[in-house]
Formats: C-alpha cells, structure tokens, sequence
C-alpha cells in the first residue's frame, strides 16, 4: 500500500500555526513511508470564503518548505494545479459530489429535507426548553425519493441528509486515541448538499479522501466527533475507511485553545516577525509530537526519520513563545549570514535605518551588523533595535555609570591616542579592532578594563553590549571620529 495522506484547509484567512502542524505530520508520515502529500483546498463553505486565502496557503506552505507532491501550487504568482487525482479545489468538483449523492440517495442512505430555517430553529427551541441536545427530528424522513425528487424538479428548496440508523454504534480505530465508540442516537442527521448546490465538508471530505486514494487522514482533533459519520458514509459507499489519525490541539499557556486573540498564531506573523521556517517547523513538530531518544533542535530529515504517529500525545500541546524563540536564536546563531542579511535588509529599510536604493552598496556593511546579532536576536524584526547603536553621529550615554566612566582622568589622553590610531590605520578592519588594543596598552600603559570601558563608552554610550572590536570596525573611521569628537565635546 502506498502511502497517501493530505493537507485540507478552507480559505478562510489564514493558515494558523495548527494548520502547519497538521500540514507538517502529514508530510513526516508521507516522506517516511515513500508515500504522497497532497494539499486540497476545501472551499465549499461559500459564506467563509476569503479572496486571496488560497494563494495565501500555498505561499505559507511554500515558505515553510513543508511541500506537497500533488495539489495546489503558484508558478509566476498564478495558482496551478499538479497531480493526478485532481481537481484538488472542492468548488470545482461539484459534478463529482452530484454524482455521488445519486449513489446514497439510491441506497437509502440519503434523503431530501425540505424544511426551512424557520421550522428547524423551532424544532431546535423546543428541544433546548426540554434539555435535550438540539437535532434534525426527522420530519422529512420518510418522503419519498420519487416525490422528494418531483419536489425537487418543482424548484423547490431542500437539502440532502444522511440517513443514519437508530441507535447503532460506530467504532473506528484512531491511532493517537484508540478505539472511539459512537452512537447514533447522538449523531445528527447531517446535511451533505446545501440548497445552494454545495456539498457540506462532511460529504465532500470522504468522497474526495476516497477518490484521492488517501490511506490515512491525520487531522485536528476537531474532527474527531464527526468521523463516525464519515465511517458510516464509507460504509454505506461501501469504501474502505483511511486510517484516522486527530491530533491534538495547541493551547497557550492558560491551556486554552490558541487564538489570535491571544497574539500571533497565523504562519504569515510568524514569517513577519522574522522567524526562519525551520526554526519554525521544528519548534511546532513538538507540540504534541515526543522524539524519543534525540534533541529538539531537528532537521526536517531527522523530523522525516524519526516522527512517529505513536508517540503523538493526546493531550493538547502548549504553544511556548518563548521555547519557539529559543530555536529560532538557534538556528539564527547557525545559520547562513548572506541569507540572514538579505531577510535582514527588509526590516532596517521599513524602520528607516537604510534606504532602498542602498541597500546593494550596504549589504557587506549590514552583514558585519547582522554577524554581530547573531547572537543577540531571537527574531529578526529584533535587527533594526539592534542595529541603531551603528547608525548615527551622536552618543547618548545610557547612564551615571557611563559618564563616571568617561570622566575618569586618563580617559581624554586615551581617547586621543584611539583617535589617532583609526586615523593613521590603513584600514579600520577586523585586523585592526583586534590589535588596536595591544598597540594603546604598548603605548601608553593603560590596560584592561580602563582601556575597554572608557572607548566601549564613548562609541556606544554603553559599558556592554557587542565585543568592542565588531563594532570599530562596523562604525568605520568617520563615524569613529565624529563620535569621540562628539563625547570629547560634550562629556568630557
Ligand atoms: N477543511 C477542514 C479544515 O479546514 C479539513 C478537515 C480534515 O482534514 O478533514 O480543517
């Protein structure tokens, strides 16, 4: 059997950081088992739809490099589609889902509703008043098919429900939770064409899963409640069911479901903000997934080689910001500078530091600043914060310390020597921020802490911060001297 699993969203905005985890199992499982990862669109809720949300999807997914082999893809910025089981977009398999409603209707396991709103939410009130859970009662079960169809063809409204038996249980096996019973007297008769045409998601899943060869649907444990339905329409199809698989959901910290109320949940912050897709991907394939014997910080091929559905909790995983940034400042610490400064650039143009036009002449400049980051940033947005203290001539000193510091007796002849060091030095450059030190102390006897400090303060107006040397030779001889000019006239 070949592996074929798939990723399903609806348009409807974004793709939440759940969404990419469920995207991200199904792909671990199809890479692991030489199987298929397909990405299907499920649009048939009209009144949900979000323009732009399917290019939406497709980009987060191309960014997080989770990729599918079948599915939607952009090529030029235009959606096209590849594989062959498609469509792969549900609004364009309505013949599809016509032709097999014919099929349930046929057996029996269908029928016509034609009861309007009005009625169902009477129906509805009155059974809330009498504490019961609120279902479809039934009304128009025992029509006919040659009448209900005569209805039909009168052009009047209905809706094609399940007909599901009495009182009969429906067990599936779920390979995170086990065996999950069901009864139908606590199942509704569920809608699975709408009076507008469309099928329900309930319909379309299990006739696009079956027609897609899809052998094992890993989704979000909201769908956990509605599978026996979906057993029960493979049954009455008379289909093989995929094997099921409900993942967890992810909480914040107060173990409520995530929200964007809550901050940011939807891939697009998280790329905004300046976090690398594989720190990402790796950060959220832990939320709900255990490795069993290796560390968290995991490439995408460990993720493939070690993921296994058996040790993915039942329990909802608690989305940590804190533990996502720590991964992202590691592989930001790891990772490659040309890359991190083109991602860099962005942000310091957007915050005014650079200018567009500049940024191909600054880029070896930016990527002295970005190398210095590394290791002081847990996201990239976090640059431009960074960045300041290189831009500019003036220095504000951040406190007394500082100007006790500066105002020590030695400090206005150190200062001077410095000066004349950058200079009369051929080249301000990494050679030179390292022996600049050694040169002063031969000359003029000063050393440690008294020689450090007092240049650290006069060209950042701070006792700590990046090692002394990166930042000579990111501010360059000019800005150099202008700012010790600057403390020599005003602080000193
Ligand atoms: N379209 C559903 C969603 O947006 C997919 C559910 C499933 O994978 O069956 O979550």
């Amino acid at each position: 059997m070949t592996v074929r699993v798939r990723f399903a969203p609806s348009p409807t905005g974004y793709v939440h950081i759940g969404g990419l985890r469920t995207a991200l199992y199904n792909y671990l499982f199809a890479k692991q088992n030489d199987g298929k990862y397909i990405l299907r669109i499920e649009d048939t809720d009209r009144t949900r739809y979000v323009e732009g949300a399917v290019e939406g999807i497709v980009k987060a997914m191309e960014w997080s490099g989770v990729m599918h082999d079948e599915g939607l893809f952009l090529e030029d910025g235009k959606l096209v589609q590849r594989g062959e089981c498609g469509p792969y977009v549900q609004s364009e398999r309505l013949d599809i889902y016509k032709e097999y409603i014919e099929k349930l209707l046929e057996g029996g396991h269908a029928y016509y509703c034609f009861c309007s709103k009005e009625r169902l939410e009477k129906v509805r009130q009155e059974q809330k008043a009498k504490g019961l859970t609120p279902k479809y009662d039934g009304f128009c079960r025992d029509i006919s098919l040659q009448e209900a169809r005569k209805r039909a063809a009168n052009g009047e409204a209905h809706v094609i429900r399940l007909r599901l038996p009495e009182n009969k249980d429906i067990t599936f096996d779920d390979i995170v939770r086990g065996k999950v019973t069901m009864n139908t007297s606590d199942l509704d008769d569920q809608v699975l064409m709408k009076t507008d045409g469309y099928p329900t998601y309930h319909f379309a899943v299990i006739v696009d899963d079956h027609l897609m060869g899809i052998t094992h649907v890993i989704r979000g444990e909201e769908w956990l409640s509605s599978t026996p339905k979906h057993i029960f329409m493979y049954e009455a199809f008379g289909w093989e069911a995929p094997q099921f698989v409900h993942l967890p959901n992810i909480l914040n910290k107060n173990k409520k479901k995530l929200s964007k109320r809550h901050g940011d949940v939807a891939v697009e912050d998280f790329e905004k903000k300046g976090y690398l897709p594989e720190a990402l991907v790796n950060y959220i394939a832990l939320v709900g997934w255990n490795p069993e014997g290796t560390g968290e910080i995991m490439s995408i091929e460990e993720m493939i080689e070690k993921f296994s559905l058996d040790r993915v909790s039942k329990s909802g995983g608690v989305f940590d910001v804190d533990k996502l940034n720590w991964v992202n400042s590691h592989y930001i610490k790891n990772g490659d500078l040309d890359r991190l400064t083109k991602l860099c650039i962005p942000y310091l143009v957007e915050d005014g530091l650079i200018k567009e036009e500049e940024k191909d002449e600054k880029f070896e400049w930016v990527k002295r600043i970005v190398k210095s980051a590394q290791e002081r940033i847990e996201y990239l947005a976090q640059i431009s914060e960074y960045a300041k203290r290189f831009f500019g001539e003036e220095v504000e000193l951040e406190n007394e310390d500082v100007k006790d510091m500066l105002k020590k007796e030695h400090v206005a002849s150190l200062l001077n020597i410095f000066k004349d060091k950058v200079k009369n030095a051929d080249e301000i450059n990494d050679e030179f921020g390292k022996k600049v030190f050694k040169m002063i102390q031969k000359e003029s006897g000063i050393k440690g802490k008294n020689l450090y400090m007092p240049i650290r303060a006069a060209l950042t107006g701070q006792l700590h911060g990046p090692d002394i040397d990166q930042i000579i030779v990111i501010l360059g001889r000019d800005t150099i001297i202008k700012r010790v000019e600057y403390v020599e006239k005003n602080y000193i």
